[in-house]
């Protein structure tokens, strides 16, 4: 399958005002380009890593101006993980993100149906799949696959999806946890595609993109590991942006 229709030129260029650019109320979130919705993602994270966060939209008159309608510019696929809150380590508020969190991010039909949702509904032009270092639910499936046990419960279910990451790890010889971190997130960018023709109708017509990050639990920033298109990996960080 090809998702690399979509110019990406407009990535990094321009000033961004993630105040008043993006998430204005009234403003179609069709309006955002996938390029710029990762830009301010970057820019919020940027915020949070360096101590400056501006908390935007999370005030009573913002609460008040999106009551009647959401325009979110990301969806965020992320793992459930309680220090892993999309709002605070993107540094956004009320109505900026669509945000569907499953231990493990790994995603069924009701995660990719609520994808859809955003992406075809209100027009969220990107999504990011969202794990992070010393996963959990990774170290758990790698724990049973090691000891041929089996999870009780539903639990099953979240290890039963991380096992073709692990053995897609296996396949490249890798078996530190983190490494196998990024390929369940890229992993998971391959299957939503697969699993979903609307998104991947979505991604080919250049409206949308699929974008994984990795996030660090202590330095609490966000390192890309996978993108289509692939152009989008670049990451937009201020600095780059600015050069
Ligand atoms: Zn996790």
């Amino acid at each position: 399958m090809e998702h690399s229709s979509m110019s990406m030129a407009q990535a990094g260029s321009g000033q961004l005002d993630p105040l008043s650019s993006v998430g204005r109320p009234g403003e179609p979130g069709a309006a955002c380009t996938p390029a710029r919705a990762l830009a301010e993602l970057h820019a919020g994270n940027h915020r949070f890593v360096s101590g400056t966060p501006r908390h935007p939209n999370q005030d009573a008159d913002h609460r008040a101006a999106v009551a009647d309608g959401q325009h979110p510019f990301a969806v965020i696929v992320g793992c459930s993980d309680s220090r892993l809150a999309a709002e605070i380590i993107f540094d956004r508020g009320l109505g900026d993100l669509f945000v569907v969190r499953t231990a493990g991010h790994t995603v069924g039909p009701e995660v990719l149906g609520s994808v859809e949702y955003a992406v075809t509904v209100l027009g969220t032009p990107l999504v990011v799949v969202l794990g992070h270092d010393s996963c959990g639910a990774v170290q758990a499936a790698k724990a049973a696959a090691g000891t041929g046990s089996e999870p009780a419960g539903n639990l099953r279910a979240v290890v039963d999806a991380v096992v073709p990451s692990l053995h897609r790890a296996a396949e490249r010889g890798v078996e530190g946890i983190d490494e196998i971190v990024d390929i369940h997130i890229a992993c998971t960018v391959e299957a939503m595609l697969d699993r979903s023709p609307v998104l991947a109708a979505e991604v080919d017509a250049g409206r949308c993109a699929v974008v994984g990050m990795s996030y660090r639990l202590s330095a609490g920033g966000v390192r890309t590991v996978a993108a289509v298109p692939a152009a989008m990996a670049a990451d937009a960080t201020p600095a780059r942006a600015a050069a």
